[in-house]
């Protein structure tokens, strides 16, 4: 791999490209493969994680309650247990273990710091869609059918979000069909508002949670299904104006779905479903299982386990509203500031490193973030 490093300006650059926030320059770029990249220990300065280590290939980046895992070759990470599918491969380099700019700005600044995501007021109104409707039925099996469980659960989260002080709207609250731009016309007329896209999921062998933000520009959707998918394009759309505010939000119900029933995590993930794509409000779409599988297809059709993912629904969005909104008014910075809760599942795969050989990192955070809220 070419090395080619150049300090502070030409990351600026980039970030100011994609939208980010002016951040302190005590970076140093990469450009393997023509791509901007950062080192893992780069990151874990920048974002004041006192405990660095690097064991193989895995990196761990860790600090009184954040912890950051990964490992070079993998298109994944985890932060505070919760899995994250990268937009670009996790590259080595010699002795470094590298990430995107774009994972970073994309990823982890927002899920770390959500409360520096620019122009993200208080949620007033929570846009519930329930998947499919009708005639379309969505994903089926002899347990029930998608759109069933879907609206069930739609109906569960609102509950719990009325009594939390929400305003909420559903793009269906019946067995009806629903176009997918009618829905996306109905939650762009609700202003200071958020958007859930609730569905099932459907395949042999498959089980788990996985939840969907918008794809940024330049980026390959990584949908584990097609059925949703609306085509391998890279454009830009409208929901690209909210790329921070989808993964935090996206993050921040993944987590506490993952936190309130015991799924297994499919990862966050970025696709361009139709109703993400044109969408002017931060928005998810949560595949919040398989009805196909006989263990978890089971569990779904009880109305006790939809009444807990609505609910854990409606928690994340909550977590969600109370993160962005954080101001600090002291030193401790950290409080609050990670949008997700812990999650001590552990991933099986590809991240575990077995009983690993602590080496510490020793050069301590040399920089400040700016004002630290
Ligand atoms: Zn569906």
């Amino acid at each position: 791999m070419k090395k080619h490093r150049k300090r502070i300006l030409p990351f600026a650059l980039v970030l100011a490209l994609i939208g980010s926030i002016a951040w302190a320059s005590d970076w140093t770029v990469l450009r393997p493969q023509n791509r901007p990249y950062v080192t893992f220990a780069n990151v874990a300065q920048f974002y004041q994680f006192p405990d660095y280590t690097r064991v193989s290939r895995t990196v761990s980046l860790r600090s009184d309650r954040r912890v950051i895992r990964a490992q070079a070759g993998t298109s994944e990470l985890s932060i505070n247990g919760v899995r994250f599918f990268t937009h670009f491969p996790l590259l080595n380099s010699g002795n470094e273990d590298l990430i995107s700019v774009m994972d970073v700005s994309k990823i982890i600044e927002p899920v770390l710091r959500p409360s520096r995501i620019q122009k993200s007021g208080k949620v007033e109104t929570v846009v519930l869609d329930p998947g499919h409707g009708g005639t379309d039925q969505g994903a089926s099996s002899s347990w029930g059918t998608e759109k069933s469980f879907a609206l069930d659960v739609a109906l569960a989260a609102r509950a719990q979000l009325i009594r939390a002080g929400y305003r909420v709207e559903m793009t269906r609250a019946t067995d009806v069909a629903v176009s997918l731009e009618d829905r996306v016309n109905f939650a762009n007329r609700f202003p200071n508002a958020v958007f859930v896209s609730i569905h099932f999921n459907s395949s042999s062998g498959g089980s788990g949670v996985e939840s969907y933000a918008l794809a940024p520009e330049g980026v390959i959707s990584n949908a584990s299904s097609e059925h949703h998918v609306s085509g391998a394009d890279t454009a830009r759309h409208a929901g690209n104006a909210q790329d921070e505010q989808n993964i935090a939000l996206t993050a921040s119900i993944h987590a506490s779905v993952l936190t309130r029933l015991a799924a297994f995590d499919r990862g966050v993930r970025h696709a361009r479903f139709h109703v993400l794509r044109d969408i002017k409000i931060p928005a998810v779409l949560l595949e919040a299982g398989f009805i196909s599988d006989s263990s978890e297809g089971q569990r779904i059709a009880t109305s006790h386990y939809r009444q807990q993912l609505g609910v854990a629904i409606a928690q994340g969005i909550q977590n969600y509203n109370a993160a962005v909104n954080y101001r600090s008014g002291g030193a401790d910075f950290a409080v609050a500031k990670a949008n997700l809760p812990p999650h001590t599942r552990s991933i099986s795969e590809p991240l575990g490193a077995e009983n690993p050989v602590e080496t510490p990192y020793h050069h301590p955070p040399s920089i400040s973030i700016n004002g630290g809220d």
